[in-house]
Order: C-alpha cells, then sequence, then structure tokens
C-alpha cells in the first residue's frame, strides 16, 4: 500500500481536528477505503492528505449536492456509453441486410473499457470512497432490510468503486475468456461424418453441431423419433470422447473426415486413416486451466475478496457460498425425484440412461398443432412493424391498463434481430430499450411469437426498473434470475395474448415436474462447477492432465451420490460436459438461481394481478437478492415451492399414471 497505516493515521487525526469529533467514524471509514485503493501514480502522501482534506464533506447538505451530482452524472456517463455501444453492435445485432468484415471490428471497440479507471485518476471514486462507506454482503442483507431508499442508494454508489484492477490485469482476462471462448464457440462435430461399422449413422447431410449445447438439444430431439435411441447413445459416446479428451483432434470441427465414435476410428473417403490418429490430448482443461490463472492474477488486486469464488458469490451473484450449496442440495435430493423417474421410465418403456437427465417429454405442450399455431400467429403478425403496433394490445390483455400500456409501448423498440432474438434495455431514462425479435418472409411464426413474449417480459421490467427509480444507482433488478422470472411469466401467457385456450389439462402440475427435472440437471452441474474451482484453489499450480484426472472424478462423485440412486446407472462423468465450466468462470449456478427464482415468483403470480405486481415489484430495484425477495414475495430464495409443487402434482397425476 503506497499510503501507509501512520500516514492514514496522520490524516484522520487532522481531518478529525477540522471537522468535529462527531465524524470519526465516517473520517475513518472514508479515509481507509481510498487509501486501499491510492496507486504510486495517484500522487504522494501529500497528495493523498492534500486530497482527502479537501473532499471530505462534513455537512449533510453538501453531502447530499455529491450524491446528486453522481447520480446525474454516472446515468448521463453510463447511459450515453451504453447509446454508443448499441450503436457499435447495430449490425452483429440486428438484422440490416448483408455484414462487412468492418462490422465486427466496430464491436470490438468496447467503450466501457477505460470507464473505471478514468473515473480513478480524475478522483472522482475517490471522492465517492471517501464519503460513502462500501458494506459487506452480511450488513447488506441483515441491516438492509431496515435500511431507506435513499441508504440502499448510498450503499450502491459505493459498489461501483469497491473494485479497482489495473487494466493490464483486466486485459489479460478478457484476452484469456476470449480465447476459451472462441475454442468453445468453434468446437463443432459434424454428424453427417459420423460412422457406426463403415455405415453412415443416420443424421441429416450437413448437419454439425456444437459441443455441448447442439449435442444435446439433438438428444433431446431424438425422443420425438421411435427410432432416435441409437442416435442418442451414439451422441452420449461423443460427449464421453470429448471429456475423456481420447476424441480424435483431426475430426473437431472437419468435415473432411468420418469418425467412428464407438470404435473410435476416423476415415478418409472411406478408408481408415494411419495411425498415428493423435487424441486432443488435453486441451479442453488447458483453457480451464488458463481461466483459472488469469483470476489469480485478480486475486492480488481485491484483498477483500482474495478469489473468483468469493468475488462471485459475495459481489456478483451476493448470495453467499454456503447458502447457494444449500439450495443445490436440497434441489438433488429432494424426495419426489425417484417417482419423476418412475413417470420418465414408464413413458419411455426402458430403463434409464444417463442422458435421460434431459428428458423434456414433461414438458406440457398446446394441444393445438404446430401448423394451427403459426397460422394464427402469421395472421396477426405478419411483420415486425405489426408486433410494434400490437404492443399496446399485448400489453393490455396481460392485464395493463391503456395509459400504462402506451407508456411501455413508447419506451419499447421492436427491431429485427440476426439471431435468435433479444432485449438490450437502457441506462439512462429517456432512452428506450430494444426488443430484437426475427420475423421470416413469410410472417412470425408460434416458436418466434413464444421468445418474442420472452423478450418482451425482458423489456418491460427494463423499463419499469429504469423510468420510474427513485435512485439510478438502484435502477435494474439484483441479477439475472430476477429478469428471467418476468420474461418467463409473459411468455407463459402467450396463449392468453394470442386469445386462445390450450385445453391442456394439468398444465401447473406438468410445468412443475418438468421444472423439478431441469433444475435437478443444472444443479448436479452446478455443484460439479463449485468442486472444480475449489479444487484449483486447493491444487493452484497442477498441470491440466492432473486438473482433467480431478475433474472427471469431481463428476462421478456427484453424479454417483445424488444422480445414481435416481437414474440407476453409476459412474458417469456426463455433468461436466457443460461448455460454460470451461468459459465463463463459474457461472452455472447462476442457471439454478434463475429457475428456483423464476418459479418462486411465477407461483406468487398465479392467483394476483400480473400487471400491478409486476409495477410493484420493478420498484424496488437493486438490493440484494434476499432482500429483493422478502420484499417483493415475502420469502427467501428457496427451493422448497418448487419440491412442494412437484411432490404435490406427482400425487395428483398418480392416478393416471398407474
Ligand atoms: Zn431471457
Amino acid at each position: 500500500m503506497v499510503i501507509s497505516k501512520a500516514i492514514q493515521e496522520e490524516v484522520i487525526q487532522a481531518l478529525i481536528q477540522r471537522n468535529g469529533e462527531v465524524h470519526r467514524h465516517r473520517i475513518e471509514i472514508g479515509v481507509r477505503q481510498v487509501a486501499a485503493r491510492w496507486h504510486a501514480s495517484d500522487g504522494s502522501a501529500d497528495d493523498f492528505h492534500a486530497f482527502c482534506r479537501a473532499h471530505f464533506y462534513p455537512r449533510e447538505e453538501q453531502r447530499e449536492l455529491v450524491f446528486q451530482r453522481f447520480l446525474s452524472k454516472l446515468e448521463s456517463l453510463f447511459g450515453n456509453l451504453h447509446r454508443i455501444y448499441r450503436e457499435l453492435h447495430r449490425e452483429l445485432h440486428v438484422d440490416t441486410g448483408p455484414m462487412l468484415p468492418i462490422d465486427s471490428l466496430f464491436a470490438g471497440y468496447d467503450p466501457f473499457a477505460h470507464v473505471q479507471e478514468d473515473l480513478f485518476q480524475t478522483r472522482l471514486a475517490f471522492v465517492a470512497l471517501l464519503n460513502f462507506p462500501i458494506y459487506d454482503l452480511n450488513t447488506k442483507n441483515q441491516d438492509g432490510i431496515n435500511w431507506s431508499r435513499r441508504q440502499w442508494a448510498e450503499a450502491r454508489l459505493a459498489d461501483y468503486f469497491r473494485q479497482r484492477i489495473p487494466a493490464s490485469v483486466l486485459q489479460h482476462r478478457t484476452a484469456t475468456y476470449t480465447r476459451a471462448d472462441e475454442y468453445i464457440s468453434k468446437y463443432n462435430i459434424h454428424m453427417d461424418r459420423l460412422r457406426v461399422q463403415g455405415q453412415p449413422a443416420g443424421f441429416p447431410e450437413g448437419q454439425k453441431l456444437i459441443s455441448h449445447w447442439g449435442l444435446r438439444d439433438e438428444i433431446k430431439a431424438l425422443y420425438a423419433q421411435p427410432d432416435g435411441l441409437p442416435r442418442q447413445r451414439l451422441i452420449y459416446q461423443i460427449m464421453n470422447r470429448i471429456l475423456q479428451q481420447d476424441i480424435p483432434e483431426i475430426v473437431i470441427d472437419n468435415p473432411e473426415v468420418e469418425w467412428d465414435p464407438l470404435a473410435n476410428r476416423v476415415y478418409r473417403d472411406g478408408k481408415p486413416l494411419p495411425p498415428p490418429i493423435p487424441p486432443e490430448g488435453n486441451r479442453r482443461y488447458q483453457y480451464l486451466k488458463s481461466v483459472f490463472d488469469a483470476e489469480r492474477g485478480i486475486d492480488a488486486h481485491t484483498p477483500d475478496t482474495p478469489s473468483l469464488i468469493e468475488r462471485r458469490f459475495l459481489l456478483d451473484r451476493e448470495i453467499p457460498e454456503a447458502e447457494v450449496e444449500r439450495l443445490i442440495t436440497d434441489v438433488l435430493s429432494a424426495p419426489v425425484l425417484p417417482s419423476i423417474a418412475r413417470i420418465i421410465q414408464q413413458r419411455l418403456g426402458r430403463p434409464l440412461e444417463p442422458f435421460d437427465i434431459w428428458y423434456v417429454g414433461l414438458k406440457p405442450e398446446p394441444q393445438i398443432p404446430e401448423e394451427d399455431l403459426d397460422r394464427q400467429v402469421r395472421q396477426q403478425f405478419p411483420t415486425v412493424g405489426a408486433f410494434q403496433d400490437k404492443l399496446v394490445d399485448i400489453l393490455r390483455r396481460l392485464g395493463f391498463s391503456r395509459d400504462r400500456a402506451e407508456y411501455l409501448a413508447a419506451r419499447i423498440c421492436v427491431e429485427p434481430a440476426r439471431g435468435a432474438g433479444h432485449a438490450l434495455g437502457a441506462e439512462m431514462r429517456g432512452d428506450r430499450a430494444y426488443l430484437r425479435t426475427r420475423v421470416p418472409g413469410e410472417g412470425m411464426n408460434y416458436k418466434g411469437f413464444n421468445t418474442a413474449m420472452h423478450e418482451l417480459g425482458h423489456t418491460v421490467e427494463q423499463v419499469l426498473t429504469l423510468e420510474e427509480m427513485d435512485y439510478y444507482t438502484l435502477h435494474g433488478v439484483p441479477n439475472t434470475g430476477f429478469t428471467e422470472a418476468f420474461a418467463f411469466l409473459f411468455q407463459s401467457r402467450d396463449f392468453e395474448v394470442l386469445g386462445i385456450s390450450p385445453e391442456t389439462t394439468h398444465w401447473m402440475e406438468w410445468l412443475a415436474i418438468h421444472e423439478m427435472w431441469s433444475a435437478f440437471e443444472i444443479a448436479g452441474v452446478a455443484l460439479v462447477d463449485m468442486r472444480i474451482w475449489r479444487w484449483m484453489y486447493a491444487h493452484p499450480s497442477a498441470s491440466p492432465d492432473d486438473l482433467k484426472l480431478a475433474v472427471l472424478e469431481i463428476a462421478r462423485e456427484v453424479w454417483n451420490q445424488y444422480f445414481a440412486p435416481v437414474l440407476g446407472v453409476a459412474d458417469q462423468e456426463i455433468l461436466a460436459i457443460y461448455s460454460h465450466i470451461i468459459d465463463t468462470g463459474m457461472y452455472i449456478p447462476d442457471y439454478l438461481l434463475g429457475h428456483l427464482i423464476a418459479y418462486q415468483i411465477f407461483h406468487y403470480m398465479q392467483d394476483k394481478d400480473l400487471a400491478a405486481e409486476m409495477e410493484r415489484m420493478c420498484k424496488l430495484g437493486r438490493l440484494t437478492p434476499q432482500v429483493w425477495m422478502h420484499q417483493a414475495i415475502g420469502e427467501p430464495i428457496s427451493a422448497d415451492r418448487l419440491i412442494q409443487s412437484a411432490t404435490e402434482a406427482v400425487r395428483i397425476l398418480q392416478p393416471s399414471l398407474e
């Protein structure tokens, strides 16, 4: 630390003398917060002293003005930079016609890259740190229940400046994640090149699937085909070879060779390739290790949270690690799971196989043929413009008053998406949220409409949590699980909006069972992800080969403890196939939290007025997850609601299952 303890004490004493003993506590916190983040390049000890003298505001009226300045200037700064970001990404996100190579260069320009360091170098961050205390998660969760909105807004202001990580360290981390991400995003398997005993394995010409999402979704899709089982097993074998890394390097993303995943032989034009055929080896685990090393580089610069594990739980998720682990094990050991496994087994008419963790047949589907749905949707929404024009109608059908529907619709801009669709909220009032959706030439189809309803849920949340937020630093929701909850709610009301009654019996019951089975799968992956990071921190200098063995062992352990008893098969490693384990730095637990939070809010809303409740909840803004849940629905984040609903559903449906 550039500013020694002795200098800090000297400055604290000087400020107390100047401003009065009554300010001692605030002075001590402020001076220490600034000193902890003051670099040599910020100035000498004398500069530090002079800065603290000039910028400590003892009088409440002045402090109020400083606070207001931060609110309006940060909104302008972040809001306008976000508009630039949106414009630079326009061609990538919006279907504007053929792309030019320069479009991805514009998209690679990050207008936020230097903001944090600039705020420190201009000393603005230090003014905030000198006058507004940073609170830890415990204090926020315990005292925060009784805090005023203003106290929360001040706490969030200080949070912006909690970390000061040198730009070069951040750049190294970004580059590492980008490389890992590239490795993952190019990991394709050419399915039409797969062979079984010399014969094509039966996948359509030109089919290319990305690991693991594409492979997994193909396993899901094959449940609908009576002869899908051998291909499901083949895909499972491919996944195992990727995990074990004995997949031949030459078959990855390469349409030029044929591969027999069972025998693990490679052919070109039907003739066996001469040995040696090098396996991928341990590349997958090299990338994971590089992500770990990059995060270790950050550790030294975040002394309050000196590991990615602490940063993820205490700063990003704001739910302690032990609490998340309890939610995970609650799901994994839910007594209802064996009953759901029996339902699946009855439906499939065979003993369960490991990949049945992805069984999708429980999801309630409308009893209306897809073509009929497509036709109805196409009539109502022939173009992207039609969806924009009907926003007011759609919102009114969801229960918003005419006034509020018009207010919201005026702040949402619908555009044609290049990809599947997404929602991009604003960062300053007066701007608009962008709903990007895909509408083919012949008009919107049902799947597209269903996705557009999901994105509409996001954009309505984005408008409500910004435009009418009492303090800018509180805008938004605690984390992605909360915005997904609203998106899911809108999506689930799609028939209501179309004006059709789907006549699905026991819709709520099947939904609960489906959600429980999905939560089971993702909880397993989340636990594997967490245990891998613990292992890496316990063995910081392990080689990629050691890491590979550890990952596979962790995956088997979790499987044997929780999945083997339910599915009846032991010693599987499949939970480790999730690509995001490699390239996101322990993001997977967020999926489970999203599931649980979304289900709790969904359940709470069943007998309530969606529009009124959503408006009320969106006013809460960025509290911590537990405080938000407490104020929104009066219960903490918990797996109980989902487990209870699924248990009840199995009981209700049981007679028809016998
Ligand atoms: Zn979403």
